[in-house]
Protein backbone atom coordinates (compact mmCIF):
# COMPACT_ATOMS: atom_id res chain seq x y z
CA UNK A 1 0.00 0.00 0.00
CA UNK A 2 3.08 2.49 0.96
CA UNK A 3 4.42 2.21 -2.39
CA UNK A 4 1.02 3.69 -4.02
CA UNK A 5 2.13 6.74 -1.89
CA UNK A 6 5.17 7.21 -1.40
CA UNK A 7 7.96 6.98 -4.57
CA UNK A 8 10.07 3.74 -3.96
CA UNK A 9 13.77 5.23 -3.86
CA UNK A 10 16.54 4.08 -1.77
CA UNK A 11 17.09 6.19 1.14
CA UNK A 12 20.91 6.69 0.43
CA UNK A 13 21.25 7.37 -3.17
CA UNK A 14 17.43 8.03 -4.39
CA UNK A 15 17.76 4.53 -6.96
CA UNK A 16 14.40 3.28 -8.11
CA UNK A 17 12.37 0.49 -6.80
CA UNK A 18 14.16 -0.09 -3.70
CA UNK A 19 14.18 1.47 0.04
CA UNK A 20 17.89 0.63 0.57
CA UNK A 21 20.19 -0.13 -2.35
CA UNK A 22 22.98 -3.17 -2.33
CA UNK A 23 25.03 0.11 -2.96
CA UNK A 24 24.18 2.14 -0.18
CA UNK A 25 23.98 -1.21 2.16
CA UNK A 26 27.37 -1.58 1.55
CA UNK A 27 28.28 1.76 1.95
CA UNK A 28 27.78 1.28 5.43
CA UNK A 29 28.96 -1.90 6.09
CA UNK A 30 31.71 -2.02 9.10
CA UNK A 31 34.57 -3.75 8.22
CA UNK A 32 36.66 -5.14 10.50
CA UNK A 33 38.54 -2.12 12.04
CA UNK A 34 35.76 0.12 12.23
CA UNK A 35 34.66 2.19 14.05
CA UNK A 36 37.08 4.05 14.06
CA UNK A 37 38.89 6.60 16.29
CA UNK A 38 38.93 10.05 15.93
CA UNK A 39 39.87 12.80 17.47
CA UNK A 40 37.32 16.10 17.44
CA UNK A 41 38.44 19.77 18.34
CA UNK A 42 36.49 19.50 21.31
CA UNK A 43 38.02 16.68 23.45
CA UNK A 44 35.07 14.94 25.69
CA UNK A 45 38.06 13.42 27.56
CA UNK A 46 36.85 9.85 26.61
CA UNK A 47 37.79 7.99 23.69
CA UNK A 48 35.10 8.89 20.19
CA UNK A 49 34.78 6.34 17.75
CA UNK A 50 32.96 6.98 14.35
CA UNK A 51 31.04 4.33 12.20
CA UNK A 52 32.34 6.70 8.91
CA UNK A 53 32.10 9.95 7.12
CA UNK A 54 29.25 12.10 7.49
CA UNK A 55 29.03 12.07 3.63
CA UNK A 56 27.29 10.34 1.08
CA UNK A 57 24.74 7.52 1.33
CA UNK A 58 25.50 7.40 5.27
CA UNK A 59 25.08 11.43 4.96
CA UNK A 60 21.34 11.00 3.01
CA UNK A 61 20.27 8.12 4.95
CA UNK A 62 20.63 10.55 8.41
CA UNK A 63 19.09 13.05 6.90
CA UNK A 64 16.31 11.49 5.61
CA UNK A 65 15.55 9.55 8.63
CA UNK A 66 16.01 12.22 10.89
CA UNK A 67 14.84 15.17 8.52
CA UNK A 68 11.77 13.72 5.99
CA UNK A 69 10.57 10.96 8.36
CA UNK A 70 11.96 7.76 6.81
CA UNK A 71 11.63 5.43 9.48
CA UNK A 72 12.69 2.03 7.62
CA UNK A 73 15.87 3.35 7.99
CA UNK A 74 16.33 2.73 10.96
CA UNK A 75 17.23 -0.98 10.10
CA UNK A 76 20.24 -0.30 8.80
CA UNK A 77 21.52 2.62 10.67
CA UNK A 78 20.72 0.36 13.54
CA UNK A 79 22.48 -2.54 12.11
CA UNK A 80 25.59 -0.51 11.15
CA UNK A 81 25.47 0.81 15.29
CA UNK A 82 24.66 -2.70 16.82
CA UNK A 83 28.03 -3.88 14.58
CA UNK A 84 29.97 -0.71 16.22
CA UNK A 85 29.18 -1.90 19.72
CA UNK A 86 29.91 -5.53 19.04
CA UNK A 87 33.44 -4.72 17.75
CA UNK A 88 33.88 -2.00 20.84
CA UNK A 89 32.91 -5.06 22.97
CA UNK A 90 34.89 -7.36 21.36
CA UNK A 91 37.98 -4.53 21.90
CA UNK A 92 37.57 -4.63 25.53
CA UNK A 93 36.24 -0.80 25.09
CA UNK A 94 33.36 -1.47 26.42
CA UNK A 95 31.85 -3.72 29.19
CA UNK A 96 28.47 -5.52 29.40
CA UNK A 97 26.69 -4.53 31.61
CA UNK A 98 26.55 -1.42 30.07
CA UNK A 99 24.13 1.54 29.84
CA UNK A 100 24.06 3.20 25.97
CA UNK A 101 22.68 6.69 26.91
CA UNK A 102 21.24 8.89 23.13
CA UNK A 103 23.54 12.35 22.90
CA UNK A 104 20.61 14.99 23.94
CA UNK A 105 18.02 16.22 20.76
CA UNK A 106 16.72 19.43 21.47
CA UNK A 107 12.53 18.49 22.88
CA UNK A 108 10.98 20.64 20.43
CA UNK A 109 12.98 18.99 17.28
CA UNK A 110 12.45 15.55 18.46
CA UNK A 111 9.07 15.78 18.38
CA UNK A 112 8.88 17.12 15.82
CA UNK A 113 10.71 14.80 13.98
CA UNK A 114 8.53 11.91 15.56
CA UNK A 115 10.26 10.60 18.78
CA UNK A 116 14.38 10.87 19.38
CA UNK A 117 16.10 9.67 16.42
CA UNK A 118 19.34 8.46 18.16
CA UNK A 119 17.09 6.51 20.95
CA UNK A 120 15.23 4.97 18.43
CA UNK A 121 18.01 3.69 16.56
CA UNK A 122 20.14 2.69 19.67
CA UNK A 123 16.89 0.81 21.42
CA UNK A 124 17.17 -0.64 17.52
CA UNK A 125 20.40 -1.54 17.81
CA UNK A 126 20.79 -3.47 21.52
CA UNK A 127 17.07 -4.66 21.33
CA UNK A 128 18.31 -8.46 21.27
CA UNK A 129 20.74 -7.56 23.49
CA UNK A 130 20.15 -9.17 27.24
CA UNK A 131 23.37 -6.59 29.08
CA UNK A 132 23.17 -3.35 27.20
CA UNK A 133 20.27 -1.42 27.84
CA UNK A 134 19.44 2.12 26.31
CA UNK A 135 18.62 5.11 28.70
CA UNK A 136 17.61 8.31 27.64
CA UNK A 137 19.30 10.32 30.24
CA UNK A 138 19.84 13.91 28.62
CA UNK A 139 17.45 16.82 27.43
CA UNK A 140 18.64 19.95 25.98
CA UNK A 141 16.56 22.65 27.61
CA UNK A 142 14.30 24.37 25.79
CA UNK A 143 15.83 27.80 25.11
CA UNK A 144 19.54 25.87 23.47
CA UNK A 145 19.08 26.50 20.11
CA UNK A 146 19.50 23.97 17.09
CA UNK A 147 23.19 23.45 16.64
CA UNK A 148 23.44 23.33 13.17
CA UNK A 149 25.64 26.21 11.41
CA UNK A 150 27.35 27.01 14.93
CA UNK A 151 30.91 27.49 15.07
CA UNK A 152 32.45 25.09 17.60
CA UNK A 153 32.96 28.34 20.17
CA UNK A 154 29.54 29.16 19.62
CA UNK A 155 28.30 25.11 20.02
CA UNK A 156 30.18 25.32 23.23
CA UNK A 157 28.68 28.49 24.66
CA UNK A 158 25.26 27.29 23.33
CA UNK A 159 25.02 24.22 25.10
CA UNK A 160 27.29 25.20 28.73
CA UNK A 161 24.84 24.48 31.78
CA UNK A 162 22.01 23.26 29.18
CA UNK A 163 22.32 19.83 28.77
CA UNK A 164 20.29 18.48 32.05
CA UNK A 165 20.18 14.87 33.27
CA UNK A 166 16.40 13.40 32.99
CA UNK A 167 17.18 10.24 34.73
CA UNK A 168 19.71 8.51 37.14
CA UNK A 169 22.47 6.36 35.49
CA UNK A 170 24.94 4.51 36.87
CA UNK A 171 28.05 2.36 36.14
CA UNK A 172 29.83 2.09 32.62
CA UNK A 173 28.24 4.46 30.24
CA UNK A 174 28.42 4.26 26.06
CA UNK A 175 27.39 7.72 24.81
CA UNK A 176 25.95 7.52 21.18
CA UNK A 177 24.66 10.12 18.94
CA UNK A 178 24.00 10.08 15.07
CA UNK A 179 26.83 12.92 14.06
CA UNK A 180 29.89 14.19 15.95
CA UNK A 181 31.10 17.06 14.52
CA UNK A 182 33.31 19.44 17.11
CA UNK A 183 32.74 17.17 20.07
CA UNK A 184 31.16 20.09 22.14
CA UNK A 185 28.03 18.39 22.68
CA UNK A 186 30.20 14.63 23.38
CA UNK A 187 32.04 16.78 25.97
CA UNK A 188 28.99 18.56 27.69
CA UNK A 189 27.24 15.46 27.58
CA UNK A 190 29.77 13.40 29.20
CA UNK A 191 30.28 15.89 31.92
CA UNK A 192 27.06 16.06 33.39
CA UNK A 193 26.96 12.09 33.30
CA UNK A 194 29.94 11.86 35.25
CA UNK A 195 29.00 14.72 37.68
CA UNK A 196 25.68 12.49 37.92
CA UNK A 197 28.38 9.11 38.88
CA UNK A 198 28.48 7.19 35.66
CA UNK A 199 31.82 5.92 34.18
CA UNK A 200 31.87 7.39 30.44
CA UNK A 201 33.89 4.95 28.42
CA UNK A 202 33.48 5.76 24.99
CA UNK A 203 31.84 7.52 22.45
CA UNK A 204 29.95 6.01 19.61
CA UNK A 205 28.88 7.92 16.53
CA UNK A 206 27.55 6.60 13.19
CA UNK A 207 29.49 9.88 11.23
CA UNK A 208 31.91 12.23 11.94
CA UNK A 209 31.18 15.93 10.41
ZN1 LIG B 1 21.25 3.50 -2.57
Amino acid sequence: MLDLILPLECGGCGAPSTRWCDVCAAALQVKLDEPHLITPRVDPGVPVFALGRYAGSRRQAIVAFKEHGRRDLVAPLARALALGIHRLLGWGILDAPSTIVPAPTRVLAARRRGGDPVTRIAARATGNHPRISVTQALRTRAFARDSVGLTSADRERNLRGRIKLTRSVTGPVLLVDDIVTTGATARESVRILEAAGAQVTAVLTLAHA
